[in-house]
């Protein structure tokens, strides 16, 4: 019996296994890996990206948190050889910073089927350090990558969208569909591309004055700024960073809330 045929999906890990080999072959042709660089993948699961991915010859690490799935992994021989490593954790607690391969000469590249349920944290806690990624490739809930991706001024742009075009070119690369899964989902999904910026939009933004200016912007989104932002900027603050109050967060481009961040900063050293 093959591993796929003995393994039943769990729902508590978000597993939904692609199963369409012309999926599969669209998706490792987007990612382009060559021999010898250094990969992690999030949530290898039955190793359906990971093994075209070897094929090719790139060094993989593994972190995968359903002990049974990580253990048939490792009877890879590629595990045997070292290059497959296969770690069994919480890709949220792992500290993907500190990786090993992880050095200037050869950036990383991080790539993964992403569980739904857990998709923003995921999100989140991969682009929190970019030094030395390369790229990122992830599969996600469509409706996700829309948001990821939208413009200011377009009803579904927030919180995710300002955070990663902070930090990423986001390019959606392919689309989904459920029948692609085992066992299908109920949504359909976007390959999407993320390209860590070499520089930020606006330099010398404090990450942590940002996280709360778009937090809280966002929190009240059909308030006007002013509004919004009561009790951490005033709207003689908000104007001196050069944004108008009586617009909404929605209305603000990646820039304008780093304008806002370093005003932030500057109220909480007073
Ligand atoms: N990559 C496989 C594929 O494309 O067929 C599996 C994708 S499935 C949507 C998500 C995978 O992530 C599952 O193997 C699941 O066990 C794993 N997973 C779920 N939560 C995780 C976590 N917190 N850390 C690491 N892996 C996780």
């Amino acid at each position: 019996m093959s591993a796929s045929m003995s393994h039943r999906a769990r729902r508590r890990f978000g597993q939904n296994f692609l199963s369409d080999p012309s999926i599969i072959q669209q998706m490792a042709m987007v990612i382009q890996p060559q021999p010898g660089q250094p990969f992690l993948e999030i949530g290898p699961g039955e190793g359906a990206l990971t093994r075209p991915l070897l094929d090719a010859g790139v060094k993989l690490s593994a972190i995968e948190i359903d002990r049974d799935l990580a253990a048939r992994l490792k009877t890879w021989p590629e595990a045997a050889t070292g290059q497959l490593v296969v770690t069994t954790d919480d890709a949220l607690q792992h500290p993907i910073a500190t990786l090993t391969e992880l050095d200037a000469a050869h950036p990383l590249r991080i790539v993964g089927n992403l569980p739904y349920n857990l998709s923003t944290p995921l999100l989140f806690h991969l682009t929190e350090s970019l030094d030395n990624v390369a790229d990122l490739h992830l599969l996600l809930q469509k409706e996700v990558v829309d948001r990821m991706a939208a413009e200011p001024g377009s009803g579904i742009y927030g919180r995710l969208s300002v955070m990663l075009q902070y930090r990423c070119q986001v390019r959606p690369v392919l689309s989904v569909p459920p029948e692609a899964f085992r066992p299908a989902p109920q949504v359909h999904s976007t390959f999407v591309r993320l390209l860590p910026l070499k520089a930020p939009p606006l330099a010398g933004v404090p990450p942590d004055a940002l996280a709360e200016v778009v937090k809280q912007a966002f929190g009240q989104r059909r308030k006007t700024l002013r509004n919004a932002l009561t009790g951490i900027l005033t709207a003689e603050q908000i104007s001196a960073s050069g944004i108008d109050p009586s617009i909404r967060a929605e209305q603000i481009d990646p820039v304008g809330f780093g304008q806002l961040a370093i005003m932030r900063a500057a109220v909480k050293e007073i």
